[in-house]
């Protein structure tokens, strides 16, 4: 950054000096005449041209014409130097004697190569008259005779015949007079190469600037409308700086040629401000955010100022503006592109070649750049570049913003898939001990609290079954009801904290005697239980209800009191035979067990067969 502005300081400098020796006077020296059909005599017209700068001062400032000035008049040789002079007051009178030493007649045209000249007065004497030719930008544009950009003054010789050529200039803006003498053949040759240079220049500008708002009508993202806008606003300044402005554009204006410079500077700098807000993402609140909001207010105020002051005020004011708004997006550029906004980048290296070319623009608008199709072949070249890379600079932004775009997309999708996976395995643990809790209430509902033994529920579930299976497959199933033997008097006489101690004796007792795996234990009601024995016959049911009674028999339970009390069973066995349901077998088993209670308790009744004790 210190680098561009010494070599910005630099190139001031070496301009000013160029111009100081471009301005150094050389008095005393007569003009000879120029051989106009001599080619090289034409390539160094400028050693055959005089001149006189008169200041306001100077009496000869009020003269406009020829013959009002004085015999004597002081007259300087260019001596191969252009006449470039920057912002003046003084009106310049240029002098130049053309010679045809050829045997015949000859045609050539004297070129004043720069368009933007207020007043330019050619006066062409020959021996027989004195033709005058009044243009400039304060004329219409049909005033120069010839439809062109540039001033061109036809000059026709004979053989050997001599004219002299006079030439008044004032301009309010920088004073350049380059001139050149050149045969039709060379003009209509040049001005065929720059209209296709031209052409391709603002034909690109042309098609930028296009597709930049179709993409701004198409996605809505303003900084498309802005680079259109500035590729517009530039486009525009270039084609008035070159003089097609004047010439297709207000041709019949004669202020407006002037205006237009200082106006389309102001809406340029209007343009690149606002463009460059929008494409850097300057956030609002922030020091740049306020600097390029006060520039564009300045661009606006100066805008409307430009049609109040004269245009040497306005154009420096101007110009002075669309400078220092240049450096300081330059500055912000490196700013962003210093804090990590990727596209800042290519920004800041369109801004850089846009700095060369605001250097030309400065130096060639005060003067200081002599060789106005070179300053105007940069100018195009630094524009030209400058509008490419900050199309390539959009072209990253976009993609940057598209990555973006893809991030959010693919961690959005990357959490979703974390989210999915961690409450897919909350949901499965939270099944798991659904199923556990499940398990647990269904073993709760399906078993008795005080001893551990199935419920009634359970009897219930599976006597269908049971009897289902042994209809099925033959297969023999018992059924025997037992029943604790005065229960009643235990718990009174010891209390039901005892009685239910001696209920979970009793479980205790029937769960050793039923040992195969399908055999079920149940305690069906307060000291009723049953069991089911699939498999079993009627005999080995009553076995096992005797091995209970006998194990019960002999089991002495301690009471509270010391005492030890013993409880007898009795039980009734019934055997499911064909075509027996469910209710019948357990109803037989209730008489087998109420049979066995009536014939004196503490024995086994199996249903159609005698009590046995
Ligand atoms: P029987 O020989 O005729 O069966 O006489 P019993 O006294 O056993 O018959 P009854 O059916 O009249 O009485 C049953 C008694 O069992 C009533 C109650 O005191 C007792 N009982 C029932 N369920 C429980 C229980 O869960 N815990 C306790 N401690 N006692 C119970
Ligand atoms: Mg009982
Ligand atoms: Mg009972």
């Amino acid at each position: 950054m210190p680098l561009y502005l010494r070599t910005i300081a630099m190139l001031t400098f070496l301009a000013f000096t160029g111009a100081a020796i471009a301005l150094e006077a050389h008095p005393g020296n007569t003009c000879p005449a120029l051989d106009a059909s001599n080619a090289a005599q034409r390539e160094r017209l400028m050693d055959y041209v005089c001149f006189h700068a008169a200041d306001p001062d100077d009496p000869v400032h009020k003269a406009v014409a020829p013959s009002e000035l004085p015999e004597d008049m002081d007259w300087q040789a260019a001596q191969g130097h252009d006449l470039v002079f920057s912002h003046t007051d003084s009106v310049y009178w240029v002098h130049l004697h053309l010679v045809n030493n050829d045997s015949r007649q000859g045609f050539w045209y004297l070129k004043l190569n720069y368009p933007l000249l207020d007043d330019v007065t050619f006066w062409q004497t020959d021996a027989r008259q004195t033709r005058t030719l009044t243009t400039g930008d304060q004329h219409p544009f049909h005033s120069r005779g010839i439809d062109y950009r540039y001033f061109l003054l036809p000059v026709t010789l004979e053989a050997g015949e001599t004219q002299r050529v006079t030439l008044r200039i004032r301009s309010s803006g920088a004073l350049n007079v380059p001139l050149s003498l050149e045969t039709p053949d060379k003009v209509v040759a040049e001005s065929n190469h720059l209209t296709l240079t031209h052409g391709l220049f603002y034909g690109a500008l042309l098609v930028f600037a296009v597709f930049n708002l179709l993409l701004f009508f198409s996605s809505g993202t303003v900084y498309y409308f802005y680079n259109a806008f500035y590729m517009g606003t530039m486009g525009l300044f270039l084609f008035a700086m070159g003089g097609f402005a004047n010439q297709y554009f207000w041709p019949d204006s004669t202020g407006f040629a002037n205006t237009s410079i200082p106006l389309l500077i102001a809406l340029c700098a209007l343009a690149m401000t606002a463009f460059g807000r929008s494409f850097l993402e300057i956030s609002p609140g922030t020091l740049s955010s306020a600097t390029l909001r006060v520039q564009a207010w300045a661009s606006a105020a100066l805008l409307f100022t430009t049609f109040l002051l004269p245009y040497n005020q306005s154009i420096l004011l101007n110009t002075t503006l669309a400078l220092t708004i240049i450096t300081s997006l330059f500055l912000i550029g490196v700013l962003r592109w210093r804090q990590g906004y990727a596209p800042a980048l290519w920004y800041v290296v369109a801004w850089s070649v846009m700095l060369v070319g605001a250097l030309i623009y400065a130096l060639a608008a005060f003067g200081y750049l002599t060789d106005f199709l070179a300053r105007e072949f940069f100018m195009l070249t630094a524009i030209g570049a400058q509008v490419v890379l900050l199309n390539y600079a959009m072209v990253q932004r976009w993609r940057l913003l598209n990555q973006k775009l893809l991030d959010v997309e693919h961690n959005a999708r990357t959490e979703l898939e974390v989210k999915v996976h961690e409450r897919t395995a909350q949901l499965r643990n939270t099944m798991r001990e659904l199923e556990r809790a499940n398990r647990k209430l269904a073993t709760l509902s399906l078993n008795d609290a005080l001893t551990g033994l199935h419920n009634r529920r359970h009897l219930d579930n599976i006597l269908p079954e049971l009897c289902a299976e042994a209809r099925r497959t033959g297969q023999p199933l018992s059924l025997a009801l037992i029943d604790a033997d005065h229960f009643k008097r235990i718990n009174d006489t010891w209390g039901h904290g005892f009685g239910d101690l001696c209920l979970q004796r009793i479980a205790d007792i029937l769960s050793r005697h039923v040992k195969r795996p399908r055999d079920v234990a149940i305690r069906f009601g307060g000291e009723e239980f049953a069991l089911l024995l699939p498999g079993t016959d009627r005999d080995g049911a009553r076995r096992v209800c005797q091995h209970i009674l006998e194990d019960m028999r002999s089991t002495e339970i301690e009471a509270a009191d010391g005492a030890g009390v013993i409880i007898t069973l009795s039980a009734g066995v019934a055997t499911m035979s064909p075509g027996q349901s469910e209710q019948e077998l357990f109803q037989q088993a209730d008489e087998a067990l109420y049979g066995a209670k009536a014939s004196g308790r503490d024995r086994v009744t199996t249903a159609g067969v005698e009590t046995v004790q």
